[in-house]
């Protein structure tokens, strides 16, 4: 193998803050203090606890992980016919566990169950947990496409769900409250975005698992301005890397993408996999999905400005509502995570963009919606010189993760990319 280039590295100094953030938002999560969409702050701070749903600690824990698909399955939810990830968690709820307090045991009530759809599994699961708890539920469907049409009808959707919630619970919504977060909401989501586009530098400052360790606090408190306040240190600190040439794992053999959701059970197989022949995914779908992007028609993404250059004006709910569904409609790419026609564009334009040889594909058996349409964007970019491997294998049913089947994938791609293991 022809000499390798090391790069240097650097600890990154927001990994000590973004725990102790993570844990105090996911404490406040769990007394529902802090709600995590902006349309539930208007409510201000609420006094029950909630306790489950435990993701992290069934991925990380195979016998619990099993446990939960299990339940399901004997409930009559096969697995294989919907979304992996919501499979474990029906499993949770129906063992009685999402309200349970894991020290005492004791089961706490639930007010309401609300939910902004971005796949029809979670919406579904949406609706049968509000069945099984016994309470009324609101799913906010965000259509994957539809323009100013999509637009008018989200935002008349969240004017019913104040509706809702204010008849469900008992509470005033208070429309200052919304108004903060939405604005905070749109510029951790812009800075979010500025983050990833870092990471087009050469050496890339940030590998994907740093990438979906950095982005956490933005999905249990993306609405709060200590959430704000942090990713703008985040991005002042990456900038610095870019400066500097410091990059994520000192070797950078080969740049990839990954597509498609990661096997939450073990995030960690593919990234080393792949680090072993010095290669660096540092971004996909997945990665970047939580940012506010302008998105181009033909896939390609760029941060959307910052509030005060959108122009915008949100003097009351009606304003704000609009403003919201705007940026659900147009600038969330999580919420489009089913819209075939972008993909290939898109695909091959985050390749190029961020500098890419090769693109990972996860043919997920829990996740229709990234896996439609998967093998048409490889023709793209195989067409583009952009090499491709497609693996099977489910993002949160770890029995469908076979290590040998994977590497087997894996590894002949990275010799098609020139590369070899590194101790060789
Ligand atoms: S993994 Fe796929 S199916 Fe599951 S919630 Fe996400 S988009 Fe929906």
């Amino acid at each position: 193998m022809s000499v390798v280039t090391r790069y240097p590295t650097r600890p990154l100094e927001f990994w000590g803050r973004m725990k102790e953030l993570r844990r105090n938002l996911n404490r406040r999560a769990w007394e529902t203090r802090n709600p995590p969409y902006p349309l539930l702050a208007g409510l201000g701070e609420w006094a029950r606890r909630l306790y489950g749903p435990y993701f992290t600690v069934a991925m990380r824990n195979p016998e619990i992980l099993l446990q939960y698909h299990e339940a399901a399955d004997a409930h009559g939810y096969p697995r294989g016919e919907m979304c992996s990830s919501m499979h474990h968690y029906m499993g949770e709820l129906l063992l009685g566990l999402t309200t349970m307090n894991p020290s005492n045991g004791e089961s706490s009530p639930v007010d309401v169950v609300v939910e902004v759809e971005f796949c029809n599994s979670v919406a579904k699961t949406a609706q049968i947990a509000g069945e099984v708890l016994g309470v009324p539920h609101f799913v906010l469907d965000v259509p994957q496409e539809g323009g100013e049409a999509a637009i008018k009808y989200v935002a008349a959707r969240l004017h019913e769900a104040v509706d809702f919630l204010t008849k469900a619970t008992g509470k005033e919504y208070h429309d200052e409250l919304l108004v903060e977060a939405v604005k905070n909401w749109w510029e951790q989501g812009v800075i979010i975005a500025k983050i990833c586009m870092a990471n087009q530098a050469v050496p890339a400052p940030l590998d994907f698992r740093m990438l979906q360790e950095m982005r956490v606090p933005s999905i249990v408190g993306g609405h709060l301005p200590e959430v704000l306040a942090y990713f703008e240190d985040v991005l002042a600190e990456i900038n610095d890397r870019v400066h500097d040439g410091i990059s994520a794992t000192g070797v950078e053999t080969a740049r990839l993408v990954y597509e498609g959701e990661p096997m939450f059970y073990a995030e960690n197989f593919i990234p080393d996999l792949c680090q072993r022949y010095g290669a660096v995914i540092l971004g996909g779908f997945t990665g970047f999905s939580r940012g506010v992007w302008d998105i181009s028609p033909e896939g390609r993404w760029a941060p959307a400005p910052r509030f005060k250059d959108t122009g915008a004006v949100l003097k009351n709910r009606d304003d704000t509502m609009e403003f919201l569904a705007r940026c659900y409609v147009n600038n969330r790419p999580l919420y489009h995570c089913a819209k075939l026609g972008e993909k290939s564009g898109e695909y091959l334009h985050r390749a190029v963009d961020w500098k890419c040889q090769g693109s990972i594909l996860h043919l997920d058996v829990g996740c229709r919606n990234q896996a439609a349409g998967m093998l048409e964007a490889a023709q793209v970019l195989e067409a583009h010189d952009i090499a491709t491997v497609a693996y099977e294998s489910s993002n949160g049913d770890a029995r469908y993760f076979s290590p040998h089947q994977v590497t087997d994938r894996l590894e002949p791609f990275l010799e098609r990319l020139g590369l070899r293991p590194l101790e060789d």
